[in-house]
């Protein structure tokens, strides 16, 4: 039996790479797109490597046209909520600009299932305010805003040109396959877990701490952190969800547990028996409080089961990949 195409853009990165794992698991063959800006070539395992630009519309019809994917998956984006504050037009254009060719290249090709990587950062600081999928949406960084655009974009095509979305609005996600064939790796890093892991290492002075004047328990932000593998279990079952007709559907991809940034660094002390070096800085702009998700959607709709998403298993699985894992260009 041939497995069905899907294209996969962002399919070099942290996230789109454990994707495209559990999608040839579940008998798909995953194409990546990517431009390999941030995402690494070695870390394209599972399938081919169709190197292209969001922005690069003729190219995104050739690769239609060659590989015929079935589904899109849409992992390609700019992620960083301090560089979106600094540079919000890179945001509009490679984000907000990027997704618009993608879709109508897809609509074009008659491509119409599609996953979106979406992100809780839509919802923005909402204190006291259980976050499910029905929450207002009021991003506070350009990151946040590109993505709720995009999911805007989704729904306008829908209407006009019958495009099926499954939205995924990630928390934090973190961790690494525990096989460890890919993992996360990124050039700046920004992420708090791997720049924890690298101040344990001694590959950095310290971990500096973003505020800690939060209106939280202990003063610093709180977050759901998922496990990346529980992640790309979700997207796989979006997939199925759009593959067996069942329509259009946001759902938040989180725990419901919420953990203070002091809190995932005594974890990582625990887990690594090492010591993390920190430093209490001041806050980093654009970041909100406090976003844990309240929506169980996921579970009682898809089937998601998110067994590897505890703090314990996390920080283990993202320990041992930093310790072995790398990817070069
Ligand atoms: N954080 C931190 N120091 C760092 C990086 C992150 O204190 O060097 C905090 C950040 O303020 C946030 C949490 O860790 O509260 C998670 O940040 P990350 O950048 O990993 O993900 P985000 O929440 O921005 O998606």
């Amino acid at each position: 039996m041939t497995s069905i195409p899907v294209l996969v853009t962002g399919g070099a990165g942290y996230i789109g790479s454990h994707a495209c794992k559990a999608l040839k698991r579940a008998g798909f063959e995953p194409i990546t797109y990517d431009n390999c800006s941030t995402g690494w070539e070695d870390a394209v395992k599972y399938g081919p490597l169709a190197r292209g630009d969001l922005l690069d519309r003729e190219r995104l019809d050739q690769v239609f046209a060659e590989y015929k994917p079935a589904a899109v998956m849409h992992f390609a984006a700019l992620s960083q909520v301090g560089e979106a504050m600094r540079e919000p037009g890179l945001y509009w254009r490679n984000n907000v600009a990027g997704s618009l060719n993608l879709i109508e290249a897809a609509v074009d090709a008659g491509c119409l299932d599609f996953v979106f990587s979406s992100t809780c950062a839509t919802y923005g600081d909402q204190d006291n305010v259980v976050l499910d999928e029905t929450s207002a949406q009021m991003p506070l960084n350009s990151y946040g805003a590109s993505k709720r655009a995009i999911e805007d974009m989704l729904r306008d095509f829908e209407a006009a040109h019958g495009l099926r979305s499954v939205i995924f609005r990630y928390f934090n996600v973190a961790g690494a396959d525990p096989e460890g064939e890919v993992g996360e790796f990124h050039q700046p890093e920004t992420h708090l877990v791997p720049l924890m892991l690298d101040a344990i290492e001694g590959k950095r002075d310290a971990l500096t701490i973003f505020g800690t004047d939060y209106d939280t328990p202990d003063g610093t932000c709180i977050r759901d952190y998922v496990h990346v593998c529980d992640l790309v279990d979700a997207h796989v079952l979006g997939l199925k969800w759009l593959q067996d007709g069942k329509g259009s559907r946001v759902f938040n991809l989180g725990t419901g547990s919420g953990f203070s940034v002091r809190e995932v660094v005594a974890h990582s002390q625990s887990v690594t028996n090492r010591d993390v070096p920190i430093v209490e800085g001041e806050r980093r702009p654009g970041d909100c409080t406090k976003l844990v998700s309240g929506s169980t959607r996921a579970v009682q709709e898809l089937g998601w089961n998110p067994t590897r998403s505890n703090l314990e298993a996390m920080i283990r699985d993202a320990w041992r990949w930093h310790q072995t894992g790398h990817y070069d260009k």
